[in-house]
């Protein structure tokens, strides 16, 4: 199973390094600094709103996972920056990861 297997179920998955422990994103089964395989930890990952802008009805946010990575995600209720998050929600839809918080 890689990253977009999962996603399309609906669980989000964060890509490990199985050698370096470095955390491969965007999604890709190999390193990009030692070329091992990653590996997928799976798990009720906090993440971090950076910034955030409001589209009709919906809030769009920044959020930093792991002090890492960061990814656009949706939420219902008006976000504050800083705010501690969870995934609520995944998955590809046309084509496109969208992620839903909480
Ligand atoms: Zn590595």
């Amino acid at each position: 199973m890689n990253f977009e297997d999962e996603l399309t179920r609906g669980n989000f998955t964060i890509p490990e390094c199985t050698s370096c422990k470095k955390i491969i994103w965007p999604p890709s089964e190999f390193c990009d600094v030692c070329y091992n395989e990653t590996c997928l930890k799976s798990g009720q990952f906090s993440g971090k709103i950076i910034e955030y802008s409001k589209q009709n009805d919906e809030y769009f946010c920044v959020v930093e996972f792991l002090d890492t990575f960061r990814l656009i995600a949706k939420m219902k209720e008006k976000p504050e920056n800083g705010q501690i998050v969870k995934i609520l929600k995944c998955g590809i839809l046309n084509g496109t990861y969208f992620f839903q918080i909480i």
